[in-house]
């Protein structure tokens, strides 16, 4: 029997694993959720024997029941290969009081590679299995590291094309540059005039603009999604969780069945979300601690059971976070109101129409494993400087926000469980914020040089994805107003 997937606001429908990543998004407007999580059928200590596409094969089976083995292989095979310049893929380095899980060894330096590396196979492998002949499109919204992650996954693969659209000034230097640089020619970059929460709701409403469609239905085209809303971006980030838990329980930090504790940077909740399904598989896990940056409106549902987007939107050194509405938080939301797609429903209309919504008692009960904490920009700075200065480790500005909130965590509770925090971004990605953390000196310095400054401090060769862009001609020069992305697109698919 395969596992289904059912969309977050109707539980009638139900379709299978391919469908769901090819639709990326439920035509209600909801997120697909498997019917049930499935728990592993694999040991810890089996798991700790494999490497790292073993153990993707031994957790996305449980969930992609309809992929054969054979197809399910390839696309790991695919996916996780020289592309990231560690064979580990995702290791641990620990560094003061914690370990830190290094995501960002793939193509584009951010955690993002971790899935976009892997869904462009899974969404060509569930068009062939469900007989599509139109072109994909897929259409993003990036608050800058999605972008490149997935043009630099779906470039020059045939039947696709992808057109992403960034807040003009909500990104880094290098993540625009690393962007507007893309050479793929099935690709689109488009800066959009306004900020990344205006970004996603405008791609969310072409989503779910039937007439549009079927416009360019008409014309071989059909829509998916890259964001991490698609469940193909969701399972794959499973697996290094399962893959650091087994790393620490190979090299004898752990014993078998121990917990620890995951503390992730979030912005968008698909991380995060992932680490807490690894824990519902069977992860022996605690504590799952939620970071965020003064964008904290996560910290204040955790703690109060209130979500709430009416407030300033701030923009930090950690821009991947700036996100007002944590798009997979819904999938939460529908877990503990007991996968009950009407409560979801309402609740998510209460977003749309108040931009707020308060969870029940019993909802709230269910959030125990989950502890928020929030970063300021100075004590994201600090963790940089200190962590830097004590150990010689040099973190980016999304891994010290977790740095930092897991630090006050310890503080508020003395929990001295072993701890893994997410690691997701290479501290070159935004180097100017993190080299000024260490010392206020660097900031007369260019981009570039600043790269160059970094490398002799940490120790580390500068990564081929930055050295790349140096001298890269900038090809994508289009702006546009939030209300023109859908001409943009019509155009473009004309
Ligand atoms: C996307 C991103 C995050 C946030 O991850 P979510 O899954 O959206 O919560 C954190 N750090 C970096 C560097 C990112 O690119």
């Amino acid at each position: 029997m395969d596992l289904l997937f059912k969309s977050t606001r109707n539980s009638d429908l139900k379709m299978k694993a391919s469908e769901a990543i090819l639709k990326g998004l439920s035509d209600d407007g909801g997120l697909f959720v498997p019917e049930r999580i499935p728990e592993f059928d694999t040991s810890l200590k089996a798991f700790s024997e494999m490497d790292y596409r073993e153990t993707a094969y031994n957790v996305m089976k449980l969930f992609l029941t309809d992929f054969t083995e054979e197809e399910l292989r390839s696309c790991i095979n695919k996916a996780y290969d020289e592309k990231f310049d560690t064979p580990d893929i995702a290791p641990l380095t620990k560094a003061g009081n914690a370990y830190y899980l290094e995501l960002f060894h793939g193509k584009t330096i951010a955690f993002k590679d971790m899935a976009l590396s892997i869904l462009p196979h899974l969404l060509i492998t569930s068009a062939r299995k469900n007989n599509i002949s139109n072109d994909i499109v897929i259409l993003t919204a990036t608050s800058g590291d999605t972008g490149k992650a997935a043009l630099a996954g779906f470039a020059d693969v045939p039947g696709t094309r992808i057109m992403v659209f960034y807040p003009k000034d909500g990104v880094s230097p290098v993540q625009r540059k690393q962007m507007v640089t893309e050479k793929g020619k099935n690709t689109r970059v488009i800066g959009v005039d306004g900020n990344f929460d205006d970004c996603q709701t405008a791609v969310k409403k072409m989503f779910n603009d039937k007439e549009l469609k079927q416009r360019i239905g008409s014309r071989g085209f059909q829509f998916s999604s890259a964001n991490s809303i698609n469940i193909g971006r969701l399972v794959p980030q499973i697996v290094y969780y399962v893959y650091a838990y087994t790393r620490l329980l190979k090299n004898g930090h752990i014993k078998d069945g121990e917990s620890i504790n995951i503390v992730v940077p979030t912005g968008n909740f698909g991380n995060i979300l992932a680490a807490f399904y690894a824990k519902n598989m069977g992860l022996p896990v605690r504590k799952l601690i939620c970071a965020s940056n003064e964008n904290k409106v996560l910290f204040d549902f955790f703690n109060t059971g209130e979500y709430d987007r009416n407030r300033d939107f701030i923009l930090t050194s950690s821009p991947s976070m700036d996100i007002l509405i944590s798009s997979n938080l819904e999938r939460l939301i529908y877990h503990i109101a007991g996968n009950d797609a009407d409560k979801n429903k309402a609740l998510m209309e209460s977003l749309i129409n108040n931009g707020k919504y308060d969870i029940t008692p019993g909802m709230k009960e269910k959030l125990e494993c989950f502890r928020g904490f929030f970063a300021s920009e100075d004590d994201t700075a600090d963790k940089i400087r200190s962590l830097y200065e004590d150990t010689g480790y040099v973190i980016d500005t999304h891994t010290a926000v977790a740095g930092s909130a897991y630090d006050k965590y310890v503080k508020a509770t003395n929990d001295t469980t072993v701890t893994v925090i997410a690691s997701t971004a290479s501290p070159f990605k935004f180097t100017r914020s993190v080299l000024t953390a260490i010392d206020k000196k660097y900031d007369s310095m260019g981009d570039f040089e600043l790269i160059d400054e970094l490398s002799a401090l940490a120790n580390l060769p500068v990564p081929a994805a930055v050295e790349e862009i140096r001298n890269a001609e900038e090809i994508h020069k289009t702006n546009c107003k939030v209300s023109d992305m859908i001409d943009v697109v019509e155009e473009y698919l004309s």
